[in-house]
C-alpha cells in the first residue's frame, strides 16, 4: 500500500493507530496536518486554523519559532542524545540552573524525566522514599481532590478523578488513594477546605503527601479555585506531616498569570512536577524539583538512591530547545500578553453567559473555558469549528481555549467568535 494520497494514510491511521483517548474499533475522525506556523495549523487541504490549544498548553510561543528550530539545529549538530548515568551535559546543567533560579529558594534540585505523567511518578516516588527512609514505612498513600488530573501512568492515574479516570475499570491494579471533594471557594474567602482535613487528620499515618494542580484543575473539569485554599493547604502539610506536591504541568510557565500559580498563593511546596509548556511545545520534557528538606529526608537511611531514571532522561534536544524556551518567554512582555488575553476573553467570552445551553463562563489568566450544562457530541462540534477555520477541541460539558502568548487580538476574536456561533447555533436547534 502506498501512502501518496492523503486519503491513503488517513485510511491507515484510521486502522492502525492510536490516538489520545479513543476507540481503534470506533475511532474519531482525525484531521491530517501538514505544517504549522505561528498560531495557525495547516491541513493538508490547504486550509489554516487558528490554534487555540496550545497542543494541550505547550505550545506557547507558537509553532515553528526561529529561535526555537535553531536552538535544536544547533545542539543536533554536537549530539542528540547520550545517556545520562554517569554522564552530564550543559544542556541539562543549564536547563537545571534556570530552573532552580526561578522557582522558590528550596526547590533547588531537580529530576529531568520525559513527560509529564513520568515527573507525577518521580514525584510519588520521591514522597514515599522520604518517609520510608525515616522509617515510617506506613506513609504510602496520596490524599488529593476530586477533579484532578496528573497523568495516564498508574501512578498518576491512581490521583486524578476516579469517575474521568474510570478508576471502577483498574480496581484493584490502582493503588487507592483518598479523595477530597474538589476545591470551592466563597467570596469572602472561605472555602470546603475543611473536607480535606478531616481526611487528612484521620489517615495521617498513612499519608505521604497531599497532590494537587495549584489554582486550575485542568483536564479533570477546567476549574478554577482560590488561592486561600492553597495557603490553607501548606498550613495543614506542615501541621500533620505530609509533604506537598504541587502539579504546574498545565500551569507552569505563566499561563495563569503568574511565571507559576504557586506564587499567587504565595507558598512553597516541597515537590514541584512541571512540563507541557517547558519546551514551548517542541519535545517531550518534565521536571520534578524539590528542596534539600526531601533530599536529606530520601537520604537519611544511608542508601539516598531515588529509584527512577529513564533512557532518555535529560534528553540534550529537549534540554536545549526548553532552554531557549525559557530565555525567549522572560525577554519577552509575558505578564502583559497573558493580561491582554485575559480581558479580551473576559470581554468576549461573556456573550456567551446568555445562552441558555451554558452552565458558566470563566476565565484565568491565558484561559477561556465555557461549561455547558449537558456533554456536547465532540465529533460534531469539532467539525463545526474546523469549519469555522479554529482548532478548539470541547470535552463532556466543556468548550475551552488556551492560545498561544503570541496570539494577536483580531486572530483571538475569531476563536471567541467561532465559540459563540457554534455555541448559539447548538443553543437556536435546542428549541
Ligand atoms: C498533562 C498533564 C500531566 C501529564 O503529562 P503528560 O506529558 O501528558 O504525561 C500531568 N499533570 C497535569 C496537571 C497535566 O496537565
Amino acid at each position: 500500500m502506498s501512502l501518496q494520497k492523503t486519503s491513503d494514510w488517513l485510511e491507515f491511521d484510521k486502522n492502525h493507530l492510536w490516538h489520545p483517548y479513543t476507540s481503534m474499533t470506533n475511532p474519531l475522525p482525525t484531521y491530517p496536518v501538514e505544517s504549522a506556523h505561528g498560531v495557525r495549523l495547516k491541513l493538508a487541504d490547504g486550509r489554516e486554523l487558528i490554534d487555540g490549544m496550545s497542543s494541550w498548553w505547550a505550545a506557547i510561543h507558537g509553532y515553528n519559532h526561529p529561535v526555537l528550530n535553531s536552538a535544536i539545529e544547533k545542539q543536533l549538530k554536537s549530539m542528540s542524545h547520550v545517556m545520562f548515568g554517569g554522564l552530564t551535559h550543559l544542556p541539562a546543567v543549564t536547563l537545571a540552573e534556570k530552573l532552580v533560579k526561578l522557582t522558590a529558594e528550596p526547590l533547588q534540585h531537580v529530576f529531568l524525566a520525559d513527560s509529564g505523567s513520568v515527573a507525577v511518578e518521580v514525584a510519588i516516588k520521591m514522597a514515599i522514599q522520604y518517609w520510608y527512609a525515616q522509617g515510617k514505612t506506613n506513609k504510602q498513600k496520596l490524599l488529593t481532590v476530586r477533579h484532578g488530573y496528573h497523568g495516564d501512568t498508574l501512578g498518576g492515574m491512581s490521583v486524578c478523578d476516579p469517575v474521568n479516570g474510570m478508576h471502577a475499570m483498574f480496581q484493584g491494579v490502582l493503588p487507592e488513594q483518598y479523595f477530597a471533594p474538589e476545591p470551592t471557594c466563597s467570596d469572602d474567602g472561605s472555602s470546603n477546605i475543611h473536607c480535606l482535613e478531616t481526611l487528612l487528620v484521620k489517615n495521617q499515618s498513612k499519608i505521604a503527601a497531599i497532590i494537587i494542580e495549584p489554582l486550575v484543575q485542568g483536564a479533570g473539569g477546567m476549574r478554577f479555585y482560590c488561592p486561600e485554599y492553597l495557603r490553607q493547604l501548606r498550613q495543614l502539610c506542615d501541621e500533620h506531616d505530609v509533604l506537598l506536591i504541587l502539579d504546574e504541568i498545565a500551569t507552569g510557565f505563566g499561563r495563569t498569570g503568574s511565571l507559576f500559580a504557586y506564587e499567587q498563593a504565595d507558598i512553597v511546596p516541597d515537590i514541584l512536577c512541571l512540563g507541557k509548556a517547558l519546551t514551548g511545545g517542541y519535545m517531550t520534557l518534565a521536571a520534578t524539583m524539590t528542596s534539600a528538606k526531601v533530599v536529606q529526608g530520601i537520604s537519611a537511611d544511608g542508601m539516598g538512591v531515588l529509584m527512577h531514571g529513564p533512557t532518555f532522561m535529560a534528553n540534550p534536544l529537549a534540554c536545549e530547545v526548553a532552554n531557549a524556551s525559557i530565555d525567549l518567554l522572560l525577554s519577552t512582555p509575558w505578564e502583559k500578553s497573558i493580561q491582554r488575553i485575559e480581558n479580551q476573553l473576559q470581554d468576549e467570552l461573556l456573550a456567551c453567559q446568555e445562552l441558555s445551553i451554558v452552565e458558566e463562563v470563566r476565565v484565568k489568566g491565558a484561559i477561556g473555558v465555557v461549561e455547558l450544562k449537558e456533554p456536547v457530541d465532540m465529533k460534531t462540534m469539532q467539525a463545526d469549528f474546523v469549519k469555522e477555520g479554529v482548532w478548539i477541541r470541547p470535552f463532556n460539558k466543556l468548550v475551552y481555549i488556551m492560545p498561544p502568548y503570541i496570539i494577536k487580538k483580531d486572530e483571538l476574536a475569531i476563536l471567541t467568535k467561532a465559540i459563540y456561533k457554534i455555541l448559539k447555533s447548538l443553543d437556536a436547534n435546542k428549541f
